[in-house]
């Protein structure tokens, strides 16, 4: 159950039945309180229900009857391993050509090296990058084999779903041989970014040449079926509609159906600026909380909600765990793609800070793990507080 509690449907009609609910979401609210997945028509009927408090409070409470008042992160350091990529998605900046001046490639001996100056803090260290020209399955066998014999108390949460599908075809192998020897080699399950919208026509728009929408439901299912558990996320507010994210979170929520090794679900507002998809919006603070807000009741198949901190900034993450976030991902002690996407969220965060925002939003902090199996409670230590108070002349 990841951290959820064990009879957390059962809870539903008890929490639930306590609030008065508007006419408009009296039918959602009842069919929450049965188990009946919600529709693209209510779904809908939430974009565009007018109460934002009523929206805000439903999705808490379906929270809260998982996690009580349990508000989740981890210790990890996010190390992108390369910037070259052989595509080109318009709403990225991180990629580079490979000839191009900021363009790198970490050896597996710099990655260790760099990994080295954490390792004595972190659990985890999360690495995606672009789909290097060269880099195939051995590569990555090497690279995650040196990182679990270096450092065995580190899980490897690596490798977007097309990065995956890059290196099976560069090595001539099918997606599940090149996902069972990065597993035997380490690899301890995927962080689900690169889902962005999973509608066909979009992504030839904005990411052309990446998997289908349906390659990616298939790269995490097969990692579902060899034991990897897996995230996975949503990039809104580029040119899609309302439905096209509903469509997005019914597809993930049968894929969960199917293969169940979802753990997390990230949706990530997309950070404009002048010269990417100048035809996007800059998605309001209100918004992001109703779709975090709405993941939340549509995904009743998933655990975890997850307000990626990174992406929408400290202030936003602690609202969001009232409007139906239960995770704030990690410390994240080094990170360079949300903020060359123009990111303004503080680089680093301490446990303590991280634990102090959680509590700051009315939660209690607990400590995970990469894979929701072992939780521990956070209290932060008393502040020493040393004053020297000097008189007014
Ligand atoms: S999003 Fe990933 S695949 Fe697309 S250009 Fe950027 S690094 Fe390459």
């Amino acid at each position: 159950m990841a951290g959820s509690h064990p009879a957390w449907r059962d809870r539903l009609p008890i929490s639930l039945g306590r609030h008065s609910w508007s006419d408009e979401l009296q039918g959602i609210v009842t069919n929450i309180t049965n188990g009946v997945s919600l529709t693209m028509e209510e779904g809908i009927l939430l974009f565009e229900h007018q109460d934002i408090d009523e929206l805000f409070e439903l999705a808490k409470l379906v929270k809260e009857s998982r996690f009580d008042e349990q508000a989740f992160f981890n210790i990890n350091v996010h190390i992108n391993q390369t910037n070259i990529c052989t595509l080109a998605c318009k709403f990225c900046a991180f990629r580079r050509g490979r000839k191009a001046d900021d363009a790198y490639a970490l050896s597996v001996d710099a990655y260790i090296e760099d990994l080295r100056k954490y390792s004595d803090r972190v659990d985890e260290v999360h690495s995606v990058g672009g789909l290097h020209p060269d880099w195939n399955v051995e590569h990555y066998c090497e690279l995650f084999t040196r990182v679990s014999s270096e450092f065995p108390h580190i899980h490897i949460k690596a490798l977007t779903a097309v990065e995956v599908k890059h290196i099976a075809q560069l090595s001539e192998i099918s997606i599940g041989d090149c996902l069972s020897k990065l597993k035997d080699s380490g690899l301890g399950s995927l962080p689900g970014g690169g889902a962005e919208i999973l509608d066909d026509e979009i992504r030839e728009i904005i990411c052309k040449g990446k998997e289908s929408s349906q390659e990616y439901l298939d790269i995490h299912g097969t990692a579902h079926r060899i034991g990897m558990p897996t995230n996975c996320t949503m990039l809104f507010g580029t040119i899609e509609t309302i439905e096209h994210r509903l469509k997005h979170l019914i597809r993930i929520r049968e894929q969960q159906e199917l293969t169940g090794g979802f753990q997390c679900f990230v949706p990530y507002p997309f950070l404009p600026d002048d010269s990417r998809l100048p035809e996007a919006q800059l998605s309001s603070g209100v918004e992001i909380l109703r779709m975090i807000a709405i993941s939340r009741l549509f995904l009743d198949n998933i655990p975890h909600i997850k307000a990626y901190r990174m992406n929408i900034g400290e202030s936003l993450a602690e609202l969001a765990l009232q409007c139906g976030a239960d995770d704030v991902d990690g410390t994240v002690e080094k990170e360079s793609i949300m903020h060359l996407a123009g990111s303004k969220a503080d680089l680093e965060h301490d446990n303590i800070a991280l634990a102090k925002l959680i509590i700051d939003s009315g939660c209690m902090p607990v400590m995970r793990n990469t894979t929701y199996t072992k939780f521990q409670r956070f209290d932060i230590p008393p502040v020493q507080q040393k004053r020297s108070l000097t008189m007014a002349q």
